[in-house]
């Protein structure tokens, strides 16, 4: 189950990635606050019937969710009203802010984006907002993965622009200590063409050793959105 700590109208986000499925990045911000109060997320998900089939309430959102400043608060206080584990999918622009990791530690499964291997690509890929440097970004995850106890894997999106630097980004995870890695290609419409099955099976081998799921293997879940327009938000209908 999804929640958005953001909840805006438009995407609000630390990177503008050429594939993001949910448009152009217009609301460039790297400075967190408070979105949607802790108590109006609580009120919702305590309207969830408490039997209802959840396997991991996941936080991401209609940009960074790491933005949210009440992010810890939040997870704290579902984690008092639900049993489900709780995941955080972040783009890692702000994983070395020492306020970021404290409340990311209280998550189960954090899911950190990683699609380059140096600064330059990660300008071409991800477009970060100006601060945001990639050897920050590695710094940040070396740190938190030292001090972190729960599930962690890369979140990795190859297109054609980083589809030859797959070996030295995987080479990095390794030298970071990751076990885990999702393999990702844009399969839903973005500006970026996906790779091929072939294209990712041969990328697949440099993360040997590592659990993998590759996005062309994954099964399709059915899932039912509480709110459709606010999934559409999410999940984009391909405005590119
Ligand atoms: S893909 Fe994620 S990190 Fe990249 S611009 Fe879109 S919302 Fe931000």
């Amino acid at each position: 189950m999804g929640v958005d700590p953001l909840s805006q109208k438009d995407k609000i986000c630390t990177f503008d990635c050429t594939y993001c499925q949910i448009g152009e990045t217009l609301l460039f911000s790297s400075e967190r606050k408070i979105f949607v109060s802790t108590e109006a997320i609580l009120k919702e998900i305590a309207s969830l019937p408490k039997n209802a089939k959840i396997d991991y309430i996941t936080i991401s959102g209609n940009g960074e969710p790491t933005l949210a400043k009440n992010l810890g608060d939040i997870i704290k206080r579902i984690k008092k009203i639900r049993k489900e584990k709780i995941a955080v999918i972040t783009n890692s622009s702000l994983i070395d802010r020492s306020d970021v990791q404290v409340d990311l530690l209280r998550a189960d499964f954090i899911l950190l984006k990683f699609d380059a291997n140096a600064e330059d690509l990660f300008t071409i890929v991800n477009r970060p907002s100006p601060g945001i440097k990639f050897g920050d970004i590695v710094k940040g995850i070396k740190k938190f993965t030292a001090m972190y106890k729960g599930r962690l894997a890369l979140q990795i999106m190859l297109v054609k622009k980083n589809k030859s630097y797959a070996r030295e980004i995987a080479k990095m995870a390794i030298k970071l200590g990751i076990k885990e890695v999702q393999l990702n290609t844009p399969l839903r419409e973005c500006a970026d063409d996906p790779l091929s099955k072939p294209e990712m099976d041969v990328i697949k081998k440099y993360f040997k050793g590592m659990k993998i799921d590759c996005v062309y293997n994954a099964k399709i879940k059915h899932v039912k959105p509480m709110h459709k327009e606010d999934a559409e938000k999410r999940h984009g209908r391909g405005k590119r």
